[in-house]
């Protein structure tokens, strides 16, 4: 492919994923194929000759929109959003057409340098303190991940690390640690992490011998976007000489809000602390961003060899130290293009614009009798069920999937089946609110006709 077929193919391209965007609505959300449906679309070999960009992309509508699920789709109400907007989106295409690695400084200046910017810009964004931020004096500073799960990792790898380093038996302790088990502890009837419950549980672990180094606090659960109560966990944490990762994956995003920032009261006593720019502020798949004490992070991860090193190193950070892989794709650009083209004030308005509908659909399930909310609405979910037995919730959830006209996600809570209800497109608006209500109203009678019989 030359040039002049790259400019046409990549226009045309473009305005294929704006028609596709823009009409997504028209779309069912649920894709209506089976296991195994490509097959017999496409040939079992690689093309021996090539072939024109024109019969390629006619394809995609042919061979891979019938199994695609419209994430973005404003019917789509299921999991979590995950970001999507055209300043993302182009973000992605030129951090492709550069297509650096930029693993150290040297290998791509601008890589290192824009991604150490935007860090700052979001902590800042976000009313993170201070001592989070690179452009703070000491070790802060902030890093893109590839998922908040890697984040989660990363931070417990550096807090095994501290923990081993600082145990005067390193050898015997790493063993001890090299297996991390992990524990699950229960929260208050607010599904909130508390501070005693941490207490105890270092208590029993310390009584059979266990070395605790390692505890994460969420800021909007996946199953009910609770808040765990850092304001207790943090004392907890420095008492006891243990690693707190803060995971704010989806909600984290909120706190370009002033108003919602009392959910992380108490992030100062923090490790690190993670949230997705990929899920809530339209910053496109992947970008997570994670910050706070960079020393640690290199003391875990730096590997030196000689073809590694560079000129003006110790003089910015060369992130590969920051990570777990080598290699790493110039992300901040999209990143960047949002923050600048949406601005803060845009962004805000989105989040708020989402919380308000989650709201909207809440007051239609407390004005139903038919229906009890669960948890009330957090951020952009909420969660409801049909009064009674499980068995009439789980009937209208399985009949509302199998039409692929809405998609949401069911979850227990309390023992309870739930329907899980989260604004998740920046294409939703009030009117697909009100088209997703109506169509679960629409699967009741029949339920409620046989529970009647
Ligand atoms: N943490 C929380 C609280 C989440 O809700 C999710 C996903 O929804 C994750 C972590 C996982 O995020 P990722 O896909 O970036 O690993």
């Amino acid at each position: 492919m030359d040039a002049e077929q790259f400019r046409a193919f990549g226009k045309a391209t473009v305005d294929y994923i704006a028609d596709y965007l823009e009409g997504i609505r028209d779309r069912d959300v649920l894709p209506s194929v089976e296991p195994g449906y490509i097959k017999p679309l496409i040939p079992d070999d690689a093309p021996e000759e090539p072939q024109d960009w024109q019969d390629v992309l006619k394809d995609v509508e042919r061979v891979v929109m019938p199994g695609v699920t419209h994430w973005h789709s404003p019917q789509f109400h299921a999991y979590y959003p995950t970001a999507n907007s055209y300043p993302g989106i182009v973000g992605e295409m030129l951090s492709a057409g550069i297509g650096c690695i930029g693993f150290s400084w040297m290998t791509s200046p601008a890589c290192t340098e824009l991604e150490v910017t935007m860090m700052d810009w979001l902590g800042k964004l976000i009313g993170l303190p201070q001592e989070f931020l690179n452009c703070s004096d000491g070790p802060g500073g902030g890093v893109i991940q590839g998922s908040a799960s890697e984040a989660t990792l990363v931070a417990l790898l550096a807090a095994k690390e501290r923990t081993v380093q600082r145990s005067n038996s390193s050898v015997e302790k790493s063993g001890v640690l090299g297996s991390m088990k992990m524990r699950l502890l229960t929260t208050d009837e607010n599904c909130s992490f508390r501070g005693s419950t941490l207490e105890a549980a270092i208590a029993k672990d310390i009584e059979q011998g266990l070395i605790p180094c390692y505890v994460i606090a969420t800021l909007g659960t996946t199953g009910t976007c609770a808040f765990d109560n850092l304001e207790e966990l943090g004392p907890v944490c420095i008492k006891n000489n243990l690693w707190l990762h803060v995971d704010a994956a989806y909600a984290g995003a909120a706190f370009i809000c002033p108003e919602y920032r009392h959910h992380m009261n108490g992030v100062e006593y923090a490790d690190s602390f993670n949230f997705n720019p990929h899920k809530w502020l339209l910053v496109n798949f992947d970008c997570s961003a994670m910050v706070k004490n960079s020393h640690d992070l290199v003391d875990a991860f730096s590997v030196e060899r000689v073809y590694l090193a560079h000129q003006k190193q110790g003089l910015a950070p060369d992130y590969r130290n920051w990570q777990i892989p080598l290699g790493r794709r110039f992300r901040s650009l999209k990143l960047w293009f949002v923050l600048r083209i949406y601005g803060a004030q845009g962004l805000r308005d989105h989040i708020r614009k989402q919380i308000r509908l989650a709201k909207d659909f809440e007051a239609m399930v407390k004005a139903d009798p038919r229906f009890e909310i669960v948890t009330e609405a957090s951020m952009g979910m909420t969660s409801f069920r049909l009064k009674g037995p499980d068995h009439l919730t789980k009937t209208l959830y399985e009949k509302l999937i199998s039409e692929h006209k809405i998609y949401l996600t069911a979850a227990t809570f309390g023992k309870k089946f739930m329907i899980r209800f989260v604004v998740c497109s920046r294409f939703t608006e009030e009117k697909d609110i009100q088209f997703a209500w109506q169509e679960i109203c629409r699967h009741i009678e029949p339920v409620e006709g046989n529970e009647n019989d």
